[in-house]
């Protein structure tokens, strides 16, 4: 039985653009939307600002050469001028993508060769692997700018340097005046072009293989934007509950899920974002307190550290309203923990689900519901999926029972970026997005999500390919195959890898030690194999050599539970 959401409505047909800001010229707020939760009071933009600086980037764009469709790469932590320069890539007609801000130059290269990106917009602390990335793929330094804390830029300070591969420009050298930037029009999108018209990659490596380009169109973003506000809308006091709503960011503004929230749904709805550059537990405690924040979006790993660590019973959490968490799986149980940081119960832990192939989420909660289980409740607007248990997807699980799930709607992705046979294997004939998570529902139609069919690993919500980590470990000279599943540890997942040794002998304590730490050095923190390196005979394959999981999956759960 094909499961609908209870909502249905006409997602807007717009521009993104067009759906944040009306238009170039209508009147915006000029009350501080996005917030520098380090220089709150000297360092914040407006909605109108927002608008402002994203039309000043996209006329320096232009200017400086863009053409429609050419990609542009933001490898940064979150700074308050990471949205415009979204938005700017946007308005001007090309194509953004975010790089994780603690790649190495190796990952780096890959997604600048991937996407084909023209320009790279760098943060001025990762410049050396930004360059040292830029020479592998052969991109010249007039298409290297360095992007700051927002500080410099605040101040109107230029920074350039010399390097070795040229003179290397401040950013906002791409950035035009107030004057050039209050003329800029976006451009109005002609009939279905909406639908269509990829605006975002955003990496992911979805059920199998390494990280491909995710493609979001201008549908994608506003369907999910839309189906966010209209179920906050559901709450019986929306307007008033809008009006005291704060929110902190420190999730990493590359990803989908602070993309969506934080650069999208959260300044449609008009409430304002304090934010981090990036995340640290004890700052984000004294941000809550500050600035008495309302709405939480935390990830399972923070959640755990809340309600475990003694900290947090020190600061002043009264003023939060709502949590929200997801990205990966959580208990009930830790999330019953955290809620008795509010003693009044006024709290309750709400899990979301969603990949980034969906633009960030699937399900959500009614604002007035409960959440009583490890639930990442109901589908949200106009989507619908389906629980099957073959990989044809005709035969569906009975109700109640656990199968692979697959969905539709208008989030769904428009395909892989230049891959299209990986873009068959993952939407169907028929438009139906195969998550490879394994999922039930309920009589209530609520959603579980018990479990992973696809490869994919994720540490602290951070996604790890296997297929990245087994094609680098092969290079080893002691490494003749390999296989990298995900094992829980403390309940945390983390890689871990099966190697046949070179030779018998090699399958040594030192050898292990000496493969972890060779891979540590190539790979960014979230890939090291914290889950460690284990010896085995030959790496079980199907007849056509792809790598049986699930087997090796099986030997893990009977093995210890230490790195
Ligand atoms: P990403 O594309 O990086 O957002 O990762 C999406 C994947 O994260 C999903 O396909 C799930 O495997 C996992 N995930 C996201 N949210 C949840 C959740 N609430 N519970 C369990 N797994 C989740």
């Amino acid at each position: 039985m094909v499961i609908k959401s209870r909502w249905s409505y006409q997602t807007p047909r717009v521009s993104l653009p067009t759906f944040i800001f009306d238009s170039p010229t209508a009147e915006l707020p000029t009350t501080p939307a996005f917030i520098s939760a380090r220089e709150p009071d000297k360092h914040f933009l407006s909605l109108r600002d927002y608008r402002l600086w994203a039309q000043r980037i996209a006329s320096g764009l232009r200017r400086s050469g863009l053409q429609p469709g050419d990609r542009v790469l933001l490898y940064s932590g979150n700074t308050l001028f990471f949205p415009c320069v979204i938005m700017g890539v946007i308005m001007a007609g090309g194509i953004f993508t975010g790089a994780n801000p603690t790649y190495v130059a190796r990952e780096l290269a890959y997604q600048l060769q991937d996407s084909g990106a023209r320009y790279l917009i760098c943060a001025e602390g990762s410049l050396d692997t930004g360059l040292e990335a830029a020479k592998t793929v052969g991109l010249s330094a007039d298409n290297i700018f360095i992007f700051d804390d927002g500080v410099a830029t605040f101040e109107g300070k230029t920074v350039e340097k010399d390097s070795p591969l040229g003179k290397i420009w401040h950013w906002t050298t791409l950035v035009d005046s107030a004057e050039a930037g209050q003329a800029f029009q976006w451009e109005d999108l002609k009939t279905d072009e909406e639908l269509n018209r990829v605006i975002a990659l955003n990496y992911s490596s979805g059920t199998t293989g390494v990280a491909k380009g995710v493609m979001i169109s201008h549908s994608n973003y506003v369907a999910n934007c839309s189906q966010q506000i209209f179920i906050s809308a559901q709450h019986p006091n929306y307007a008033a509950q809008r009006a005291k709503q704060r929110m902190l960011c420190f999730l990493p503004m590359y990803h989908a899920m602070a993309q969506a929230i934080f650069c999208m749904n959260s300044v449609k709805q008009r409430v304002p974002v304090y934010m981090m550059a990036k995340f640290d537990f004890l700052e984000m405690l004294q941000c809550v307190q500050r600035f008495r924040i309302t709405d939480l979006v935390l990830v399972p790993p923070v959640i755990v550290a809340m309600a475990k660590h003694p900290a947090t019973r020190k600061f002043d959490l009264s003023s939060v309203e709502r949590v929200g968490s997801g990205a990966a799986p959580l208990g009930r149980e830790v999330c019953a923990e955290l809620e008795k940081l509010w003693p009044d119960g006024s709290v309750n832990v709400k899990q979301g689900w969603g990949m980034t192939e969906a633009t960030c989420a699937v399900t959500t909660f009614h604002p007035a519901a409960l959440s009583l289980s490890f639930s990442v409740g109901e589908l949200a607007p106009n989507c619908e999926a389906k629980i099957v248990v073959d990989e044809e997807g005709l035969v569906e699980a009975p109700q109640g029972e656990r199968g692979e799930i697959w969905v539709k709607g208008p989030n769904v992705m428009r395909g892989y970026w230049k891959k299209p046979e990986a873009t068959k294997e993952t939407i169907t004939a028929d438009g139906w997005l195969r998550t490879g998570d394994v999922a039930y529902v309920d009589q209530e139609k609520n959603f579980f999500i018990v479990d992973r069919k696809k490869e994919l690993i994720k540490v602290k919500g951070l996604q790890v390919a296997p297929a990245e980590l087994e094609a680098l470990l092969l290079d080893h000279p002691d490494v003749q195959d390999a296989a990298v599943i995900g094992v829980t540890l403390d309940g945390e997942e983390y890689p871990r890898a099966y190697i046949v040794p070179q030779t018998p002998e090699k399958a040594t304590p030192e050898v292990a030690e000496n493969i972890k730490k060779w891979l540590a050095e190539r790979v960014s923190k979230a890939k090291r194999l914290e889950g460690g390196v284990r010896f085995i005979d030959a790496i079980p394959k199907n007849p056509s050599g792809k790598i049986m999981r699930r087997e090796i999956r099986e030997k893990a759960k009977l093995e210890d539970t230490k790195a």
